[in-house]
């Protein structure tokens, strides 16, 4: 009687609720808590976007019922941002379609294409939803680990045979939550061949293109050639304009595969409010020099926050993107007794790395998403630390 699914019965242990348990404690005892946990941007969403969206919550014809694959005029937006910033053309109507946060579309998309028996080939660690939205549909994951000696990319070549043959996804996502690492052109390159090759789809996780701070700035994979006839890419405005509670995302690339996604959505949601996506559009148009706003303030937390971990010798994995820090625990330690460690002595939350997947053991990840104030407390703590 009321019992849960199999498909919810079998969700893998929730890694995060010993940590949670713990935080609840330390905040009743009025612990001065750093919550450098979540991967939520602290900085407001940019003026021209929310005034936008005052205005356009006011036109009636936007309280209606929106259609399932977005204003023609969000898509088109769309397609003129990655032309503008990746050079690639996409049909609006489409390769385009809207998306009620990237997180839906990710869940969703295994649906379309994944029937019971078929695998997934999904990174680990990871974002969790790319196992979680196999599993809902049927699929079995097959884990590719993504190890240090690789700079946190995946060996795909190394997929045996016989899984290769039922294998019909592969999902990336660089610049790399929880990891921060990027991939380069060679990379995106050799996937696309050995997915065109093995008749695999490749859904690439860009939600990170705009955290960057080098000079050279994350690709698309729909910039390598041929990438349009087996990859789509999941794309938001959430990281890049400090929109997470609005949800407004989108899927692009390979025709077919958007329409696949389409028929799911069609079935499951009718749209994201019009409202919004209007607001979205005055977001991709935005001077860069918004994003460079943006960038400047996680840049200077990264700096100072990677030379404070260098101080008392805790090692970062270089990168200059996303606004992660992956960093290695120090010997004698477990991801979960480092992270218990620093709550208790120093009252900052970091996420074990364990909790993206096996993988993640031996690391642990520092959310960038804290007054840059907060920030520099954390590092006055940990900089107190003998290791
Ligand atoms: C934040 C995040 C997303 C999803 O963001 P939405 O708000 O749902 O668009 C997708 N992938 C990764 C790796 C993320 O970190």
């Amino acid at each position: 009687m009321l019992e849960y699914a199999q498909r919810i019965r079998s969700l893998p242990p929730y890694l995060f609720a010993q940590i949670d348990q713990k935080k609840r404690e330390k905040l009743a005892q009025g612990v001065d808590l750093i919550d450098l946990g979540v991967g939520d941007p602290d900085l407001p969403t940019p003026t021209p976007i929310v005034e936008a969206m005052k205005r356009a919550v006011e036109k009636p014809e936007h309280h209606r019922y929106p259609s399932y694959e977005g204003m023609l005029s969000f898509r088109q937006a769309v397609a003129d941002w990655y032309k503008r910033r990746f050079g690639v053309e996409l049909d609006p109507a489409l390769e385009v379609v809207t998306l009620i946060g990237s997180k839906e579309g990710i869940a969703h998309f295994p649906l379309a294409f994944i029937d019971p028996g078929d695998v997934v080939l999904c990174p680990d660690p990871a974002y969790p939803v790319y196992k979680i939205g196999t599993l809902f549909a049927g699929g079995e994951p097959y884990i590719l680990p993504l190890k240090e000696e690789n700079a946190f990319l995946p060996d795909f070549r190394k997929v045996p045979q016989d899984v290769l043959k039922r294998a019909k996804i592969i999902w990336i996502n660089y610049p790399n939550n929880p990891t921060s690492a990027t991939a380069d052109e060679a990379f995106y390159r050799e996937l696309i061949d050995w997915a065109r090759e093995h008749s695999i789809i490749v859904a690439s996780d860009l939600a990170y293109s705009e955290v960057y701070f080098g000079d050279k700035k994350p690709m698309s994979i729909l910039q390598i050639e041929g990438a349009k006839e087996v990859a789509i890419e999941f794309h938001s405005l959430s990281k890049t304009f400090n929109m997470t509670g609005w949800r407004l995302g989108m899927a692009v690339g390979n025709k077919n595969l958007i329409a696949g996604l389409g028929k799911v959505k069609t079935n499951v949601d009718s749209g994201q409010f019009q409202a919004i996506q209007e607001a979205g559009i005055t977001a991709l148009k935005l001077p860069e020099e918004e994003l460079h706003k943006i960038r400047d303030v996680y840049g200077e937390r990264r700096r100072v926050m990677v030379e404070a971990l260098d101080r008392v010798g805790l090692e970062v994995f270089k990168s200059d993107a996303t606004f992660y820090l992956w960093v290695k625990v120090p010997k004698g330690y477990s991801s979960a007794s480092f992270v218990s460690m620093l709550l208790d002595e120093c009252g900052i939350v970091c996420t074990p790395g364990n909790g993206f997947g096996e993988h993640g053991e031996g690391y642990f990840r520092i959310s960038l998403t804290v007054p840059t104030s907060r920030l520099l407390e954390a590092v006055d703590r940990i900089g107190s630390l003998k290791l």
